[in-house]
């Protein structure tokens, strides 16, 4: 069993805060993705929990057990890197077994643990060969071979398939969650790739810049972002954002008027109440909407925003087609048999279910309050 928990967690390089008073729980047992852009802090974060990095402020808790100044060494938690640094010369039996003799182990229990390992992670056939002989993949399983046979109560995974090309990282990421479904051990997963955090996690902890933007299972995160740069960071392609102002009609009906544009949005009663509570009447918002959640028509449909075709991406099993109105260009996902001219004139309309409204100044969701 490993719970990892991390209260108020604070780390700093000189003058710059690297993670900014962090607090995460991790369950036994759980995938745990640490997803941002580059520098936002998630090696430093992972490092702090494997004990090769100390907090300026906070606790590290391990099972319940204050860990934080406890050494790397004592933590029972294995760490892979992105670059796996195998011995050269050792084959991969041995580089697998190393660990397990620096602890003492009998050469029965080390034999029984690598293959239990290499059963796993289908590298018993590549046992007697050298790392040089061996391809990157097959490198990163006998790196991860390395950390099972210990049987470590967590595992911390940094970029671990990063260096992989695309095909073999598609593969291997396939294997990691069936390898974390067969073990079940805790498992923090570092990545910089949406794509990698929303197939793999059970949870996504979205950073940028050394500060938590939300936690969520990646349903969650994906339909659900409590700011824009989730919104922004999540989905590919991305959200659509349309700047708007809420304004009530003489009758208390609400719609958006669009930013630089003179077309007006209905809003369903129940947006219309969100706006109201939250005040949000000639405050400017910014409506967020996802590629897959507009449709797309040619003929006039009631309360459709006029735009034309600007350009068409086909990408096999669907398209996305970017429509102009005025300044906005909004990324539209139809089927693959959608295929208009450029220029065309058509409309779209928005499913009201899939909006998300943000306040324009502090970028935060109004969806939950
Ligand atoms: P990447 O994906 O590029 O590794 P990251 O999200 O993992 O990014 P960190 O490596 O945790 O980010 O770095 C967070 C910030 O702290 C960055 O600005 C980085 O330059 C800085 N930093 C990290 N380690 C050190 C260090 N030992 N000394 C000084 N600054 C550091």
């Amino acid at each position: 069993m490993a719970e990892i928990v991390l209260e108020n967690i604070v780390k700093r390089f000189g003058n710059l805060v690297a993670v900014n008073n962090l607090n995460l729980r991790i369950e036994d047992k759980e995938f745990v993705v640490l997803l941002g852009p580059s520098g936002c802090g998630k090696t430093t974060t992972l490092r702090m929990i494997s004990g090769l990095e100390l907090p300026d402020e906070g606790k590290i808790l391990l099972d319940g057990q204050d860990v934080t100044f406890k050494r790397a060494s004592r933590r029972d938690i294995a760490f892979v890197f992105q670059l796996y640094a195998l011995y050269p010369h050792m084959t991969v039996y041995g580089n697998m077994a190393f660990p397990l003799k620096t602890q003492g182990f009998s050469k029965e229990k080390v034999d029984e643990e690598i293959k239990m390992a290499a059963g796993l992670l289908k590298i018993d056939h590549i046992l007697n060969k050298k790392p040089r002989e061996l391809a990157g993949g097959d490198m990163q399983r006998v790196a991860l071979g390395r950390a099972l046979v210990r049987r470590p109560k967590a595992f911390l995974l940094d970029e671990p398939i990063g260096t992989l090309d695309a095909k073999f990282r598609e593969e291997m990421r396939t294997e990691l969650k069936k390898l974390h479904v067969d073990i079940g051990a805790t498992t923090v997963y570092v990545t910089h790739d949406q794509v990698e955090a929303m197939s793999m996690g059970d949870k996504v902890v979205i950073m940028n810049k050394g500060d938590l933007q939300q936690i969520g299972t990646p349903s969650e995160v994906y339909h659900n972002p409590e700011n824009l740069f989730v919104a922004n960071f999540i989905g590919s392609p991305g959200m659509n954002f349309i700047e708007c102002m809420p304004v009530k009609d003489e009758g208390g009906n609400v719609t958006l008027k669009m930013t630089d544009v003179n077309q007006v949005i209905e809003l369903p009663d129940n947006l219309q109440k969100i706006i109201i509570k939250n005040n949000k009447i000639d405050h400017e918002l910014i409506l967020g909407i996802r590629p897959e959640d507009i449709n797309l028509e040619f003929k006039e449909c009631k309360n459709y925003i006029n735009a034309e075709v600007y350009i068409i991406e086909t990408l096999g099993s669907y398209n996305i087609i970017d429509v102009k109105l005025g300044k906005y260009t909004i990324r539209v996902r139809t089927l693959p048999t959608v295929s208009p001219d450029i220029g065309t004139g058509c409309c779209i309309g928005l499913e009201m279910n899939s909006i998300t409204l943000f306040d324009k100044k502090t970028e935060k969701s109004i969806m939950k309050n």
